[in-house]
């Protein structure tokens, strides 16, 4: 016989030597000869199952525990939970190919789910087939996370706050909103542990407190970024942790400037009229409403100039040209008396406007210019 035997370690039989183009029964490295297939099958398990698969889920976010954390997984509902983690507990042996499977769940009670799975694929040539059955048990807790959030927990407060003055709704709204939008950034990378706790009104503006002190600094720097003004933050010792470190908590007072674009701002010691401010960033910047004319305050005296403020755009009123009479004055309604005065004319009043914005304050009568969107 020129076919060379091998004989099956366990039983002795004679079994056929595979050869390299057999793809149903490589040998294995390190295995030194193959049991007969009697053998193998009699061993075989194709399917391994735990007896039952406990998975906790926050009831909250519905965020799962695996390995030692919990983990945002997207899931639609506590099947599509389950069935993710059946196909992580069970094991296929690797001998087969082919492998194809389905499962079937059962919702036995609230949290108890029975996955019905059926698997067939081939080992050796033969076909083969196995139905497992594993019970999930799904354990409603409350994740880390969302604990916290119950518990109102915080690592850092940034208080918006403005000079000599009361923050706008816009400003404190756009807070806000740089709040949400800075955890909705954390959270798409991943990140579990940011989260706004509250947003909280005051009678001097608005406190936000966040869980983490990089999301309070992140905030009041595009706050500045956006706005002008300054931040001052403070540590206050507030515990240690369970490992006994110290837990600094960081305020970040923000301090917004005192006129906002908009604002009609009187300079005081000045005589080259009010002026209107358009940016507040930096050194407050501006036109005089009385020539037009570009103003911009010394670096000393940054955002805050000594000045009053006289009224905003928004107070403006149309008041009814009367005549132009030259290149610096123009003859306009007061729009409360109805009585002709003659204001002086900024390069951007239109000659040919029948009405214009003007706002009357202490200053006297000024034109703004005309900024309605139509
Ligand atoms: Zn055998
Ligand atoms: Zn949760």
């Amino acid at each position: 016989m020129s076919e060379s035997r091998a004989f099956c370690p366990r039983c002795g039989d004679a079994v056929p030597e595979r050869s390299a183009s057999d793809a149903n029964g490589p040998l294995r490295p390190g295995a030194e000869v193959e049991l007969c297939d009697a053998c193998y099958f009699e061993d075989f398990d194709f399917v391994d199952a735990p007896e039952r698969i406990d998975v906790r889920v926050c009831a909250r976010c519905g965020a799962v525990y695996r390995g030692n954390r919990w983990v945002d997984v997207g899931a639609e509902d506590y099947t599509d939970i389950a069935i993710e983690e059946v196909s992580k507990a069970l094991g296929v042996h690797v001998d087969v190919e082919d492998v194809a499977w389905q499962i079937d769940p059962e919702q036995v009670d609230q949290n108890t789910i029975r996955m019905h799975c059926f698997f067939t694929g081939v080992v050796r040539g033969t076909p083969v087939e196995e139905q497992v059955t594993a019970p999930v048990k799904i354990a409603r807790q409350t994740c880390t996370r969302c604990g916290r959030i119950a518990g109102d927990y915080y690592a850092s407060i940034v208080q918006i706050r403005a000079e000599d003055r009361t923050p706008t709704s816009e400003e404190t709204d756009r807070a806000t909103e740089i709040a949400n939008e800075i955890v909705a950034d954390m959270e798409a990378t991943g990140d579990r542990n940011a989260f706004v706790t509250e947003v909280g009104e005051t009678d001097d503006g608005l406190n936000i407190k966040v869980s983490t002190n990089k999301i309070g600094k992140k905030i009041s720097n595009k706050m500045l970024e956006e706005f002008g003004g300054t931040v001052n933050d403070a540590e206050t010792l507030v515990t240690e942790d369970e490992d006994g470190n110290e837990v600094y908590r960081v305020t970040f007072a923000v301090r917004l400037p005192p006129y906002t674009p908009g604002d009609v701002i009187a300079l005081a010691d000045d005589d080259g009229g009010p002026v209107l401010v358009r940016s507040a960033r930096g050194n407050l910047k501006g036109i005089r409403v009385t020539t037009g004319e570009r103003y911009e305050a010394s670096y000393e005296e940054g955002n805050s100039p000594d000045a009053r403020k006289l009224g905003e755009l928004e107070d403006a009123a149309e008041a009814t040209v009367v005549t132009v009479e030259d290149e610096n004055a123009v003859q306009v309604l007061d729009p409360e008396t109805f009585q002709a005065k003659t204001v002086s004319r900024p390069d951007y009043f239109d000659p040919d406007a029948e009405t214009v914005p003007v706002l009357k304050s202490r200053a006297g009568l000024h034109i703004l210019p005309d900024e309605t969107d139509d």
